[in-house]
């Protein structure tokens, strides 16, 4: 069965649930986090993980946010062809299984998803926590991208990837170009290195692309 690693904020999703978090509250401690990972006196799961355990809110703006991570209308339609023919899609992202398998469900979708588990509450936020017994896991970054698309391609011989920022490039290059589906930042980079890939601007044109037949 071929599979779809997909990262899920800004490439899934139009929005990161961290920049939603920061737009829409702005909490003190989120920048501080931030800051500390940048200034490299944290782990980036460290870094990510205060500014989600920044969040002061009620369970219905909590909602709120996982809605405004705004996937486009076609994606959970194309997610529904891929599986129909045949395809996997696999979830492998930094961010919090919280808010992924929330937005999934509501979205009516079943997909393997490799992401830190956590639980919100309006007095602690989105606490995150690293999971040293799962399949995948990384003490720095919580998921092992790479990992992920290794154990694809060890099931079988046609994978692709999907990613948006600069944590998805290693996952990224494991795949042909043809398979390499990039948007925004991550995009700008690799076109500046001279890294062949697919672009795409919607997360819903990779079915076009996987499900066309042109393909090897
Ligand atoms: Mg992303």
């Amino acid at each position: 069965m071929p599979i779809l690693v997909t990262d899920f904020d800004g490439t899934f999703t139009r929005r990161d649930f961290f920049d939603l978090i920061i737009e829409r509250h702005d909490p003190r401690a989120a920048r501080e986090s931030w800051r500390r990972f940048q200034a490299g006196e944290c782990t980036h799961f460290e870094g990510i993980a205060g500014v989600f355990a920044s969040l002061r809110t009620d369970e219905a703006e909590a909602d709120a946010l996982v809605d405004a991570l705004d996937p486009t209308p076609e994606t959970a339609g194309a997610v529904r062809r891929l599986q129909a023919a045949g395809w996997e899609v696999v979830v492998a992202s930094a961010g919090c299984r919280w808010y992924i398998g929330r937005l999934l469900a509501k979205m009516g979708l079943s997909l393997t998803i490799h992401a830190s588990p956590g639980v919100f509450a309006p007095e602690t936020g989105l606490v995150m926590k690293l999971d040293p017994a799962g399949p995948f896991h990384h003490p720095q970054t919580g998921i092992d991208k790479p990992a992920v698309v290794r154990n694809a391609m060890a099931r079988d011989a046609v994978v692709a990837y999907a990613g948006d920022s600069d944590t998805d490039r290693e996952a990224s290059l494991l795949v042909a170009p043809q398979r390499r589906f990039i948007t925004s930042r991550l995009g700008r980079r690799l076109a500046k290195e001279g890294v062949p890939f697919t672009k795409i601007e919607r997360w819903e044109e990779i079915a076009e692309y996987l499900l066309d037949g042109t393909g090897d």
